[in-house]
């Protein structure tokens, strides 16, 4: 009997496999081959494959499907041989939180310009809503509709209240999510409001910037009581920029794309050079001053 299934967790030989909320141990069929894949591991968390069940419970895998999308073990971006972390993520949510700690644009975008280069969708948690002040209410609210303007979802959540709780919940039913945020922003306390039955411990789903916390890199997709899966990536810290040239950062700020059309130079970083169509759309108010200054932090952090 052929059963579909995504593959959750790997272990040396052996995958668990998640199919219609049974889990199954699955391993390569012998003749298994995987054509022109420049990647080392030829099955990844996150896949969508056929199993062949056998009569003792355990399967063989026979087909992978193709991926949308997914995140490479190391800054290799593009490169050959490189591993895949995870792979078919529906969003990647970066969280972040009104205060304690305060909420960080920068982050923000460089999160979102990653999104773009990997090809995930990407999406705006800002939590700790309950700690807001009117004045902060008001530029969290500007914040959103800066962001959803440029088609990112944002949600404003508080684990004190439930409404908040239960819309975010909706947003990443049946979805296979990502969830990135500097410790402390409530990405564990979010996610155990949502399905109580995960009771995750602190620091368990892993913070972006801590480097060096965490020895494995083995990525885990945890199922979801509404359905869907979190991803536990301990090598999500390689989800910053890299290898990304300059010339082509703008193309990963979607409200770019258009200037940049306009621009004199082919390889334009829209900095010094003239007659740039971006520095223009800038100037006449058409790309947000924030998003332009995150846009030359990020350039001046890439390396010629
Ligand atoms: P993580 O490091 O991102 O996993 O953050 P935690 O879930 O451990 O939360 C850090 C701290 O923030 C804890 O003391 C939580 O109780 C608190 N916290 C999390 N979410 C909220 C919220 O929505 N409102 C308030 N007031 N505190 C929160
Ligand atoms: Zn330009």
């Amino acid at each position: 009997m052929n059963k579909k299934g995504k593959v959750i967790q790997s272990k040396g030989k052996w995958y668990k496999v998640s199919s219609d909320s049974e889990i199954y141990d699955c391993r390569l069929a012998g003749k298994f081959r995987l054509d022109k894949k420049e990647v080392t591991n030829p099955i990844a968390v996150g896949d969508m494959i056929e199993f062949m069940l056998g009569d003792d419970g355990t399967g063989y895998i026979i087909k992978i499907e193709e991926r949308t999308n997914y995140i490479p073990r190391q800054a290799t971006h593009g490169k050959r041989g490189e591993q895949i972390l995870i792979s078919n993520i529906d969003r990647a949510w970066v969280i972040q939180s009104v205060i304690s700690p305060r909420l960080n644009m920068g982050f923000i975008d460089r999160f979102l310009v990653t999104c773009e280069a990997y090809d995930i969708p990407g999406g705006i948690i800002i939590n700790k809503m309950d700690l807001a002040s009117k004045k902060a209410q008001e530029v969290m609210d500007d914040i959103s509709s800066l962001y959803r303007s440029l088609g990112y979802p944002v949600i404003q959540t508080s684990t004190a209240d439930k409404s908040s709780i239960n819309h975010l919940a909706e947003k990443i039913r049946n979805e296979t999510s990502v969830f990135i945020g500097p410790s402390g922003v409530g990405k564990t306390s979010l996610l155990n409001a949502i399905d109580s039955q995960l009771d995750l411990k602190v620091g368990e789903i892993s913070a972006y910037s801590d480097k060096g916390k965490h020895t494995t890199t083995f990525a885990t997709l945890i199922p979801l009581e509404i359905g869907g899966f979190v991803a536990d990536t301990p090598g999500i810290r390689e989800f910053g920029i890299v290898n990304i040239s300059k010339p082509e950062l703008s193309l990963y700020f979607p409200e770019m794309s258009d200037a940049r059309e306009n621009c004199r130079f082919y390889n334009c970083t829209h900095f010094h050079e003239p007659d740039c169509g971006v520095r223009n759309a800038f100037e006449e108010g058409k790309i947000d001053p924030d998003r332009y200054h995150s846009y030359l932090n990020i350039l001046e952090s890439i390396k010629d």
